[in-house]
């Protein structure tokens, strides 16, 4: 299992050789979330993000090896550089594998004991707050279908939008770098989400094709669906940013969550150069947007009829 310490050291590895590191910012227990930055400051960058639901921590482990497999193949970034955050919800993952006895206060203890009704927190995908932050961005917040109004391992939207110190992190350093683009890796489902109500029809070509060459390489089925899931990153880059941004999730749906290790080469081959080959197709595309011309056709293939409509 991947944990929060190892990130740590790999972190300080990356730190070691000359690269780049720090924090986007601290989680409710004060633990820092770091961010690793391979490439060019000067050119344009993305932002891939993995481990912001407790149990899909697997994506944290295929974030920091993006990240390595970059490292050794520099030559292969045309242009800018990448930012991964390997483990948005670091608290989150912590309980998911320890359960609360790492946790110092009892109250705390008691309140996670209770919104989870065991002590077996291996399904858990909030904070330590209970709050989904994956629900809890400001884009159509509290209307997905799936949401709870209440503490709970999973899909509480928050007391607000932004109200958790994690989701905070993110919009702000997100606000900061202005990415081309953002990939949010979550598992299962080998499928990959890319709409959430674009404006214009030039905008919604262009999140198209972009997802279209991801699903390519991975082979991931495209998903047009948005009325299911709200709040998440990717729809808030998308509707306050205007930033294309992609829900990749990993992992086939024949494995039960928490999702085995042993199948981790299978996630890692299909997605370990889609971070260098996204930031070299947007860098290179942001100057045709005018030309691109709107296809109906084309974008309705983006819909398909799978049954997972709503993001894990
Ligand atoms: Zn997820």
């Amino acid at each position: 299992m991947f944990r929060y310490e190892d990130l740590l050291k790999e972190v300080e590895e990356f730190k070691n050789r000359g690269i780049e590191t720090g924090e986007i910012g601290y989680s409710v227990l004060n633990n820092p979330i770091p961010y690793i930055f391979i490439g060019d400051k000067k050119g344009d960058s993305i932002i891939v993000t993995g481990g912001i639901h407790a149990r899909e921590h697997i994506t944290s482990l295929l974030v920091v090896n993006q990240a390595k497999h970059l490292l050794k193949n520099p030559s292969h970034l045309i242009m800018g550089g990448i930012y991964f955050i390997p483990m948005v919800n670091v608290d989150g993952v912590k309980l998911c594998q320890e359960g609360v006895a790492f946790l110092e206060d009892k109250q705390i203890k008691k309140n996670l004991l209770k919104i989870n009704s065991s002590a077996d927190f291996s399904l858990w995908k909030a904070n330590i707050n209970g709050v989904d932050l994956n629900v809890n961005f400001d884009a159509r917040w509290g209307q997905g279908k799936s949401n709870v109004f209440f503490k709970s391992p999973s899909n509480y939207v928050g007391k607000m939008p932004n109200s958790e110190i994690e989701t905070k992190s993110l919009v702000h350093f997100t606000r900061e770098i202005k990415p081309l683009a953002t990939i949010s890796y979550h598992c299962k489902g080998e499928v990959i989400y890319w709409r959430f109500f674009q404006k214009t029809k030039q905008q919604l070509w262009r999140h198209y094709r972009l997802a279209k060459s991801i699903s390519e390489v991975t082979g991931y089925t495209l998903v047009a669906s948005e009325a299911g899931s709200c709040g998440g990153y990717k729809d808030w880059c998308i509707q306050t940013m205007d930033i294309p941004s992609f829900t990749i999730e990993v992992g086939s749906d024949k494995y039960e969550h928490p999702y085995p290790y042993t199948d981790f080469n299978n996630i890692y081959n299909k997605n370990a150069d889609i971070p260098r080959r996204l930031l070299n197709t947007v860098a290179r595309d942001k100057n045709l947007v005018k030309q691109y011309e709107y296809n109906t056709a084309k974008v309705y293939e983006g819909g398909n009829t799978v049954s997972q409509t709503s993001e894990k």
